[in-house]
């Protein structure tokens, strides 16, 4: 199995992958990534380097990713050499934040009310038609809350469209939210959709502080986030696992995104599934049947942010904690650098 991406999604891939007795090379840029430590193999090469990409495909019966961002150009280099799960049109869909709230909203599922931004004009515009308080987003490339300005009113407008640096924009209006809660998803290769359970999350600053598993839902709304996960992930005949994040509100579920990867809301999985959501995607990618997912313990995870991971000694000497540490050898401040989870009975 080859990972295109070197963090620690990837590094969990790859030791779930050889707990199953498969081999797995991680094809990233940087010199010594986490991903990198636990692999067979490691392939040192850009993004737009399709030498290197060849190569590195050629090793692999089947290439994913656990990086969304993965030019579709580098996707279809690989295609050429091995099967690619989940396929690039299924990753597209993510990679565009405007044309992902459009095949949202296709699919007839809610989204924040949202427009397209390029300048001021349009900015102007489309502020007119959603108000404020809204949230100016670049198109391309944000995570963690990066590439995002909130705007309270109107005259917050200058200073958000300059936040994007001449990046194409989406408005976004402030959905009001009870909570958020994400489903982690798995689709196999012969369409079956297995769901674990849906979480809590907490943000801070854009960041995911903490997941609470299983998110406090009602039946008919466990129901309908997990309809709204499997209708995404089937309209897009995806292969693997994909984070679905949405904004539970008063009346139902508003989607806010999608990441076609394994994800940091469904880390409780490890610790508190007999299959988690990284064994579920390397079964998926590699046509073996999925597991179902099923939760045995109650899970509470919080990530381990910069500075947070040098307390490993006092959060290891807690029995009741697993500790997971990435191996990135800088910290820096937001940097995701492991993660513990706390188990309860199921209730
Ligand atoms: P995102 O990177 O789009 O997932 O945004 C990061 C976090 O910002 C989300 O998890 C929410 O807490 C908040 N956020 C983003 N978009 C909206 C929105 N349209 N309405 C309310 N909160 C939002």
């Amino acid at each position: 199995m080859g990972v295109l991406g070197g963090g620690q999604l990837g590094r969990m891939l790859a030791v779930a992958a050889a707990r199953l007795g498969i081999r797995t090379a991680v094809y990233a840029p940087e010199a010594d990534p986490p991903a990198g430590q636990v692999a067979a193999r490691h392939v040192r090469g850009g993004w737009d380097d399709a030498e290197a990409l060849r190569r590195f495909a050629e090793g692999c019966d089947v290439v994913t990713l656990e990086w969304e961002n993965v030019p579709l150009a580098a996707l279809g280099t690989c295609a050429a050499a091995a099967t690619v799960r989940p396929a690039a049109r299924a990753v597209a869909a993510a990679q565009d934040r405007l044309e992902e709230k459009r095949f949202l909203a296709g699919l007839g599922l809610e989204v924040a009310p949202f427009a397209a931004v390029d300048d001021a004009a349009s900015l102007e515009a489309a502020l007119a038609r959603i108000g404020a308080p809204a949230i100016l987003k670049t198109r391309r490339l944000g995570y963690d809350g990066k590439g995002q300005a909130r705007i309270g009113a109107a005259e917050d407008a200058a200073a958000a469209l300059a936040a994007m640096a001449g990046a194409e924009a989406i408005l976004e209006g402030l959905v009001r939210f009870r909570s958020e809660v994400s489903v982690v998803a798995a689709r196999g290769a012969d369409g079956r959709v297995v769901c674990f359970d849906p979480a809590e999350n907490l943000h801070e600053g854009g960041i995911l502080r903490r997941s609470t598993a299983p998110a406090a839902l009602s039946p008919t709304r466990e129901t309908q986030a997990r309809a709204a996960a499997e209708a995404i992930l089937s309209a897009l005949d995806f292969v693997g696992v994909m984070g679905v994040e949405l904004f539970e509100t008063e009346t139902g579920f508003v989607v806010n995104e999608i990441a076609p990867r394994v994800h940091n809301t469904g880390h409780w999985t490890l610790d508190a599934c007999l299959i988690d959501q990284f064994e579920q995607h390397v079964r998926a990618v590699c046509g073996w049947p999925l597991g179902d997912g099923a939760r045995h313990s109650d899970a509470v995870m919080t990530n381990l942010i910069g500075e947070e991971a040098a307390e490993w000694s006092e959060l290891a000497a807690d029995p009741a904690l697993a500790l997971h540490l990435y191996g990135k050898a800088e910290v820096r401040p937001g940097r995701k650098m492991g993660h513990v989870t706390r188990l309860s009975p199921r209730r």
